[in-house]
């Protein structure tokens, strides 16, 4: 999940006013909850508010982004003041911090940092050198179930996960890659609005290498984008790419060989650092079959120049500012419509946290997660698990042996609050104060080999896959696990001084929405210990199939843009998630608050606070191009849609007396229930 915050908070600078309860100035009551309930509970903030200009979109969990950027840049100027002894987790987070604030040092170096890189594709004279030097890219940027993304642009993209048939190991998962741009649509859709999309992206391309001295750099632009495009008709789609049971395919090394006889594996796994490997999982093999062919059929010039463009293009945020320009050029502004660069030490943050994520969420859980909030929380996670417990118990589809496994999954789920039981070490990794270069480089290889040398361990059932200081949350499928970062559990989801039943809409809805994965449609494809193993029924399965189609219809009946519609089937899981957290956090809401006095605030009651404070959660205003790449691209549907989960709880329509007739009014036999 992602995006999911309620904004209670209005930041002007760096102070933040707090409200503690509904925000009425930001609703429009003119507009009636059963025909836009989105509206009705931001209609007036989405009118009084303009996105920020570094920003695609902002709302709710944006303005807590924020809050929360301001206060790890503040954590990190401390750090970079103490100059720690080094080798020490707080000169490494000082130094790499100050390091990349210090611009006019990154400015002086120029491209020079650059040059090793440069020259070694330069020195690329054969197929299997070619294939040596992709290797090298290979990079640990991938994850199919965890943070489901998808997309690197490098040749291919690892993973290193379970295996999906014997859990108690790790193996490498290799994804299709090496696409500049979002997604395979972005080469081959056939809308205008794709297409002029295209001409852009090769100018682009053409910009970097001018501006990096290579000659001819339209004409090279022209053969790089040709090449990107031939590698997307090789590529699955988004959709295709998340069938779990489709990408579950073992390939041996020898295997590599035989079927994709066109790459010098044995220079590419060697390079990667992969040379002793003997089992892979290969996740879209004719994508891995087709990028391989077009090592032979296009010329070693095009591959050394595509090479090149994306050594730079990865390093940019690293290089000189005309670099870092360019790249926002096409990436911020034509892809997101962010008329603005986000400034310098926002980019800090947010490149420290990438590469450094643990030691920042260290000093961050100590200043801003009090052990009350850990506690409170974790009650609540207590309270949803029974809600879920009390709803498979009386779900009439399920076949009893199916509830008995569900149940025993359930007990089994591994619930991480705040941040993981044991913090990851950096050691041994150097960070050196004004390299901002060589500690990029050298903190990103640090984390690849930290993924490679997971291979023969015993698999980390703890072990988080996002920091502390992220506002998000995450189901681990194959793990059985679930991360709530600290950052997600502040006010206004969460919030001691608002009443119980709007933290139950807000973060309770998250919380069960999480729960729910280990349940849906992919969740019902591992058992308790992650292993890939239907435990449904048939009938269980029909059942869920029949529920699902009609979510998926629900939600491919919207239509942000003329050209594009929501997709049902590629949004289905995280739409299945919304309609189970929603059921989970209303139940656990009701069970939390039996015995107490009904709760009145700002004349709504508590049904209505619950469901408001939902609503509120998914404000979020965001800029075409960024919402049409979300679109594409994302598991998950738009914040907006996602608010219209309501439609599917009976509790909503008494909540407030949404009759026929009404815009998202649908029939009780039409409201889709799953668990
Ligand atoms: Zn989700």
């Amino acid at each position: 999940m992602k995006r999911f915050l309620s904004c209670l908070i209005v930041l002007t600078g760096v102070a933040a006013a707090e409200i503690h309860g509904p925000d009425l100035k930001g609703m429009d009551t003119a507009v009636a909850p059963g025909d836009d309930v989105f509206k009705f509970a931001n209609g007036g903030w989405i009118g009084s508010t303009d996105i920020p200009a570094d920003r695609s979109y902002y709302g709710s969990s944006a303005i807590l982004i924020e809050l929360t950027t301001q206060r790890v840049n503040e954590l990190l100027k401390l750090a970079a003041a103490e100059h720690a002894r080094t080798g020490s987790e707080a000169q490494q987070i000082g130094d790499f911090y100050s390091s990349f604030m210090d611009e006019a040092g990154i400015e002086s170096k120029g491209l020079k940092v650059m040059q090793p890189t440069l020259e070694r594709i330069d020195g690329i004279f054969s197929r299997n050198e070619l294939a040596a030097a992709l290797g090298e890219t290979l990079r640990a940027d991938v994850d199919i179930l965890n943070s489901t993304s998808l997309h690197t642009p490098h040749l291919l993209g690892l993973w290193v996960a379970q295996d999906l048939n014997d859990p108690k190991r790790y193996l490498p998962f290799l994804l299709q890659g090496g696409l500049g741009m979002p997604d395979r649509e972005y080469y081959l859709g056939t809308s205008p609005a794709m297409a002029a999309i295209r001409p852009q992206y090769q100018a682009h391309i053409a910009a970097v290498l001018a501006l990096a001295g290579i000659d001819g750099a339209a004409a090279r632009a022209a053969r790089i984008f040709e090449l990107e495009r031939r590698m997307a008709e090789v590529h699955w789609t988004r959709a295709a790419s998340e069938q779990i049971e489709a990408g579950n395919n073992h390939w041996s090394r020898a295997q590599f060989f035989v079927l994709a006889p066109d790459l010098d594996w044995r220079a590419f796994f060697s390079a990667a650092g992969l040379g002793g490997q003997n089992e892979f999982v290969v996740w879209q093999p004719s994508a891995l079959v087709g990028l391989s062919k077009l090592i032979a059929t296009e010329s070693l010039g095009t591959w050394k120049d595509y090479l090149k463009y994306h050594a730079l293009e990865d390093a940019a945020p690293y290089l000189p500012q005309k670099f870092v320009d360019e790249r926002f050029a096409f990436y911020g502004r034509v892809l997101q419509g962010t008329p603005e660069l986000r400034p310098r030490w926002k980019r800090a943050v947010g490149a420290s946290d990438a590469h450094l994520g643990d030691a920042v969420g260290r000093l961050y859980v100590a200043k801003y997660f009090a052990p009350e909030q850990k506690k409170r929380a974790e009650a609540m996670v207590q309270n949803l698990l029974a809600a879920f417990d009390a709803r498979i118990e009386r779900l009439d589809w399920m076949a009893p042996q199916t509830k008995l496994i569900a149940k025993a999954k359930l007990k089994a789920l591994k619930i991480g609050v705040g941040y993981p039981d044991h913090w990851r070490s950096y050691a041994g990794l150097r960070i050196i104060r004004g390299d901002a270069f060589g500690n990029w480089a050298r903190a990103d290889l640090y984390e690849y080999r930290r993924q490679l040398a997971k291979l023969g361990q015993p698999v980390d059932r703890s072990e988080w896959v996002m920091n502390a200081q992220l506002v998000n949350a995450v189901n681990l499928p194959a793990m059985n696990a679930i991360n709530f970062p600290a950052a997600v559990l502040q006010p206004p989801y969460f919030d001691p001084e608002q009443p119980l039943a709007m933290d139950y809409g807000a973060i309770g809805a998250t919380i069960g929405h999480e729960i729910s994965h280990s349940f849906d449609d992919q969740g019902a494809l591992f058992d308790a210990q992650g292993r890939l193993k239907n435990w449904w029924q048939p009938d269980d399965f029909a059942h869920f199939r029949a529920s699902g189609a009609r979510l998926a219809a629900q939600f491919d009946a919207y239509r942000p843009f003329p050209d594009l519609h929501i997709n049902g089937e590629q949004t289905l899981s995280e739409n299945i998630a919304d309609v189970a957290g929603l059921n989970a956090a209303y139940d656990a809401y009701r069970l939390a608050t039996q015995g107490t006095t009904p709760v009145r605030l700002s004349g709504f009651d508590a049904d209505q606070l619950f469901f408001l404070s939902f609503a509120q959660s998914w404000r979020e205003k965001i800029r075409d191009p960024a919402l049409r790449d979300e679109i594409i691209t994302d598991g998950h549907a738009p914040a907006q849609y996602r608010a219209y989960t309501v439609r599917n709880l009976d509790a909503w329509y008494e909540a407030f007396q949404v009759k026929p007739g009404q815009t998202l009014y649908l029939a009780p036999t039409d409201r889709v229930r799953v668990w």
